[in-house]
């Protein structure tokens, strides 16, 4: 019998997020592998074998997952929001390239999640109308020379910009210089929005401006939506504020 890998994303955090297929595809899996936090949040079905692995380990879970799909086994990876916005999809595949032979007879598929992007845009309004691109500020995999290029030329593009990993303990101070780098070109108003831990019971959503982001709160939980020169806020009932970007670039 073939065996089938799924890399199935999970959303952001509430299970309402997770589409009917990624539901479908985990509880009919005879194993699920992924980071802890993320089988924590799945309940596991009479028999089926759940397998926690470290989240900086993402290569070899990636290749052990083909090992036991190989066996024929229904193997699915859980990733948070969409498993192939940095995460487990890329890693799975990685893995095929490095040994085509262990995906032989795999029947590999992807099932696509709620990235937290998008997540925290619906909170927000609508920041992603327009033109955007998604930054990494982990360093883990890239040099940070790479990311302050793609930052400035990010910047100088108009781009809506989302950063993600845009803190952690081991880089408390990252974000910082990011925001040093697009301030060199962005203006000290450009709204930037942190939210954090959308869809949990601890969400917060705080939008400010560059001049003022050093100040937020920001950790590994937190996505940041950085505006476009033509981002803006508007306000809504009861005081709520909402940004958007218009749909439309002015030609001056
Ligand atoms: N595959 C995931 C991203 C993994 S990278 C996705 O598609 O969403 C991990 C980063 O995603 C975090 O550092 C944070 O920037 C962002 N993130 C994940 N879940 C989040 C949530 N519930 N709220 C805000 N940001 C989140």
């Amino acid at each position: 019998m073939n065996g089938q890998l799924t890399i199935v994303g999970l959303g952001p955090g509430p299970s309402e997020w997770i589409t009917p297929a990624a539901d479908a595809t985990v509880s009919t899996a005879d194993v699920v592998l992924g980071y802890e936090s993320y089988l924590a949040r799945l309940t596991p079905r009479r028999g089926q074998v759940f397998e926690a692995s470290d989240n900086r380990e993402e290569l070899a879970r990636a290749k052990r997952a083909l090992e036991i799909a190989s066996s024929g086994k229904r193997v699915v990876v859980v990733s948070g929001g969409d498993p192939g916005v940095f995460a487990m999809a890329a890693a799975v595949f990685e893995a095929v390239d490095n040994a085509p032979d262990l995906a032989n007879d795999i029947d590999i598929r992807v099932e696509p999640g709620v990235t937290a992007m998008l997540a925290a845009a619906a909170r927000i309004g609508a920041p992603l109308g327009h033109d955007f691109c998604a930054i990494s500020l982990s360093d883990n995999l890239k040099p940070w020379a790479t990311i302050e290029k793609r930052l400035r030329l990010a910047a100088e593009a108009d781009f809506v910009i989302a950063l993600y990993n845009p803190a952690s303990k081991a880089r408390p101070d990252q974000i910082q210089e990011a925001f040093r780098i697009l301030s060199t070109i962005r203006a000290p108003e450009t709204i930037v929005a942190f939210a954090r831990a959308v869809g949990r019971a601890d969400e917060s959503i705080e939008i400010t401006t560059l001049a003022d982001a050093a100040k937020a709160t920001c950790d590994m939980r937190t996505v940041v939506l950085v505006g476009s020169p033509s981002t803006r806020a508007v306000q809504g009932s009861h005081g709520r504020t909402w940004v958007y970007t218009p749909r439309f670039v002015r030609v001056a």
